[in-house]
């Protein structure tokens, strides 16, 4: 998973079978899957579990490969790819050939989970190209190139000041784009040019943040179509993630929020139950959540007698 690309099928196959023995009671029987998978890998700050997207993850580790080598460009293993597969070009342009490797499939396939997001810190501007790279903060430059537009930014730099060349400036671009220009520090000039990675604060690529940068979407989509139900802040979650109790309450907790325990109500509806009434009380109202852990006699004053405030965890409905 480090070095080389796994195929979806097989991360996909992995993720059934964790989720299957997440779910499973004992080893004979299978188990209800009460959340889907997606949901389990949302972050736990945002009401999922954490588990990581393996295809995702194995595209942030190769990701860290193909960094190593955009550092490094002159270590004996970059060398060696560079001339095997792109002797006349930049690795941030290379193709794979007629018959590649695994291998450099792979580094390629890390290649394209980072190159979106690469940011390029100036130097003395030889290596940046001012259409091609990414060298804004906003990320590359807007509009079209007029005919007379230099092709690195070191041409926008006067050399002996070791300033922007702000009448060319002018001259080139519009009033937006020269202030954002403006603002980017030109260090001095015997520093080159230097690739950044953006999500971390230090600019030092790390497969956490890649793995956060590529799960971002994910998270975004899955919350969205979950929109439609109560959505507890993410302090909350936190807030549960952090009790100093035991792990497997802390699971029941968040079982209790995601409507994800067998009530009579939740196995009726998936037709292994033949009715939802509640077997504790004669109400003979349906076993709910809503019923079982606040309305029905018989519970409601163990949790009433509680030190834990089992109502913040359910909707708002319920506690207004
Ligand atoms: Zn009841």
């Amino acid at each position: 998973m480090l070095i080389f690309k796994i195929p979806i099928s097989l991360c996909k196959s992995i993720e059934r079978k964790i989720a299957r023995f997440w779910w499973q009671n004992d080893s004979k029987r299978a188990g209800i899957h009460w959340k889907s998978w997606e949901a389990l890998k949302l972050r736990k700050d945002l009401g999922g579990l954490g588990f990581r997207d393996l295809v995702d993850f194995n595209k942030a580790m190769l990701g860290k490969q193909a960094w190593r080598l955009l550092q490094q460009p002159t270590s004996l293993w970059a060398t060696l790819f560079k001339g095997l597969y792109y002797p006349d070009q930049d690795f941030l342009k290379a193709l794979p050939s007629s018959k590649p490797s695994w291998g450099w499939r792979s580094l390629l396939a890390g290649r394209d989970t980072i190159s979106s997001k690469i940011q390029w810190s100036i130097g003395d501007g030889t290596k940046i190209k001012i259409r091609e790279h990414c060298w804004l903060p906003t990320g590359k430059l807007r509009g079209n190139a007029t005919v007379d537009e230099p092709k690195r930014v070191a041409d926008l730099i006067v050399p002996e000041s070791n300033q922007w060349n702000r009448p060319l400036l002018d001259h080139l671009f519009d009033v937006e784009t020269i202030a954002e220009i403006m603002k980017i520090p030109i260090r001095p000039q015997y520093m080159t040019d230097h690739i950044i990675w953006p999500c971390t604060a230090s600019g030092k690529y790390t497969v956490k943040s890649a793995y956060s940068f590529l799960r971002q979407d994910q998270n975004t989509s899955i919350l969205n179509r979950a929109s439609s139900s109560y959505q507890p802040p993410p302090s909350l979650w936190k807030k549960l993630w952090k009790l100093q109790i035991p792990p497997k309450l802390k699971f029941f907790l968040w079982s209790l929020h995601q409507n994800a325990l067998p009530t009579k109500d939740n196995l009726f509806r998936r037709n292994i139950c033949a009715d939802p009434i509640c077997s504790l009380c004669s109400t003979q109202q349906p076993e709910t959540l809503e019923h079982l852990f606040l309305l029905c006699p018989w519970t409601s004053q163990v949790w009433s007698h509680s030190q834990i405030n089992i109502y913040q965890f359910f909707p708002q409905k319920f506690t207004d």
